[in-house]
């Protein structure tokens, strides 16, 4: 069979076990198998690539793959749970880079053929040539403003810089500069595309563009970013798969970039905001973060807390990033079970923006094996709220802060959250009164109903546990 087409048949292959790969990964109990399924699909398209009878030599290939392999591989073993929303941040950030490369060496290629073509005095094909160049350039840009876009998203996640909105004056007017100077330039590199300077300035410019499309962006808006920064990183993907004409990279690129895409809505619907609302949100009325929550804070000790839980018939407990700090998943198993056994109902609210990334707490839940059945969503506890005896918040801060509902003017006013000051009682498991990730009070461990239960959630969990073992 002709090499080309054997390429392309395997292509489609790949492809519709990407597209099963993704449907499996839409529900948790077949999500491993849909990861199998999409990485096999990857696995094929890579090795058919490498049967293409261009290349003409394989050691740059195979020194890409051992140096990024070990990487890769080492990165995976020592990322801790807890950093693996900046780990998949800067994922992104690579697949942005990858694709600036691509573009960048595209350009230089189609430049080198038009000054031999140009020697050889040919004239036609100059339209597609530019098509080419624009089509390569995007790429260039793209990938440059993902990659600092991501790195900078890194940096926000990480606590390696504030997670807050950065701002300063005519912000909106340099972007829009850079933006008009970028087309300016890549104009120019149709006309003259064997002019480097023109490549630099273009990669400067995007990569400048990212940091500042993404510092003014912040706190608890920063999920929007994420998705919206990996579906950059597809659509970069796509045309750098177009400008070296492979068909595999731009079905998956535009896979990678669908999907951010239809996750960026959803992170705006669960946050009740526009994509454009968020984007210029940092260019708009600064942001009141003043505001100050008072009143009387009410402990309790895991040992009364035991009391309240043991006469309780239905139980609701509120996961966030704390959970994952603690790495207390497990013992939130060992609870529920206790509960259970004493002939009480538990069931879980997950807000979609808990923890740091998409997913974050339902990944935790199934790896310490929650039912996913007892996994609900906001609007399903928040409508039989009152019929809990106990919302038990474990290490979440802002997706159950009713400042959200209460307090005009506060960053996060208007997204829907938790409501779990209706339920009878509150016990909030975190270590101090401190805000969450977007720096915002709550008057929730202020509420007549709550009690704060001090400590790490883990310790305090298993505290309460060993409690009901003594009784
Ligand atoms: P928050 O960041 O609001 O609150 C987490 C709380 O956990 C903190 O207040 C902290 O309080 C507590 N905590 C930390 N360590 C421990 C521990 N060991 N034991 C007990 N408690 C602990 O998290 P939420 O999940 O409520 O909200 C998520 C926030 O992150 C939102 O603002 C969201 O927009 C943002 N975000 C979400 C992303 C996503 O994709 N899901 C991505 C990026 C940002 P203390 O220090 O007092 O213990």
């Amino acid at each position: 069979m002709n090499s080309a087409i054997l390429i392309n048949a395997t292509y489609i292959v790949s492809a519709c076990l990407f597209i099963l790969g993704l449907k499996l990964l839409s529900h948790p109990s077949t999500s491993r198998k849909g990861n199998t399924v999409s990485a096999i699909g990857m696995f094929l398209a890579v090795v058919i690539t490498l049967l293409d009878k261009d290349i003409i030599s394989y050691h740059w290939i195979i020194t890409g793959i051992a140096i990024g392999g070990v990487i890769g591989a080492i990165f995976a073993k020592k990322v801790e749970m807890t950093s693996m929303p900046e780990l998949v941040s800067l994922f992104n950030g690579f697949g942005g880079l990858a694709s600036l490369a691509v573009g960048w060496i595209s350009v230089l290629t189609l430049a080198n053929q038009s000054v031999s073509e140009l020697a050889r005095g040919v004239v036609e094909g100059s339209s597609n040539q530019g098509l080419s160049l624009t089509i390569s350039n995007l790429s260039i840009i793209i990938g440059g403003i993902t990659f600092s876009g991501s790195v900078i998203a890194w940096g926000k996640l990480s606590g390696k810089m504030t997670s807050g909105a950065i701002t300063f004056a005519g912000q909106r007017w340099v972007n829009i500069a850079l933006i008009l100077a970028l087309v300016a330039v890549s104009y120019q590199l149709t006309q003259t595309p064997d002019n480097a300077n023109l490549i630099y300035s273009i990669i400067v410019l995007s990569v400048v563009l990212g940091v500042l499309s993404v510092i003014p962006i912040g706190g608890a808006d920063m999920p929007v970013v994420i998705s919206l920064l990996n579906s950059y990183s597809g659509i970069a993907a796509t045309a750098a798969g177009f400008a070296i004409g492979n068909n595999i990279l731009i079905v998956a690129g535009l896979l990678v970039g669908a999907s951010g895409i239809i996750l960026t809505n959803i992170m705006c619907k669960a946050m009740n905001r526009s994509l454009v609302n968020v984007l210029l949100s940092g260019f708009s009325k600064p942001i009141d973060t003043s505001m100050k929550v008072e009143g009387e804070l009410k402990a309790l000790s895991p040992e009364d807390a035991f009391y309240v839980l043991e006469a309780a018939q239905s139980v609701l407990v509120v996961p966030g990033y704390g959970m994952a700090v603690a790495q207390a998943q497990h013992a939130v198993k060992e609870l529920q079970e206790l509960i259970e056994s004493n002939g009480g109902e538990v069931v879980y609210g997950i807000h979609p923006v808990a923890g740091r990334m998409p997913g974050h707490m339902n990944v935790l839940l199934a790896e310490a094996d929650v039912s996913y059945d007892l996994l609900l969503e906001m609007d399903a506890v928040n409508q039989r709220m009152e019929t809990f005896d106990v919302a038990i918040v474990i290490g979440a801060n802002d997706v159950v802060n009713p400042a959200a509902k209460e307090m005009k003017g506060s960053p996060i006013y208007g997204m829907p959250v938790i409501e779990v000051e209706r339920a009878r009682t509150v016990f909030v498991l975190k270590r101090t009164a401190n805000a969450g990730f977007a720096g915002v009070d709550n008057p929730l461990f202020f509420k007549d109903n709550t009690r704060m239960i001090y400590g790490d959630a883990k310790d305090t969990l298993n505290s309460v546990i060993r409690e009901f073992g003594d009784d």
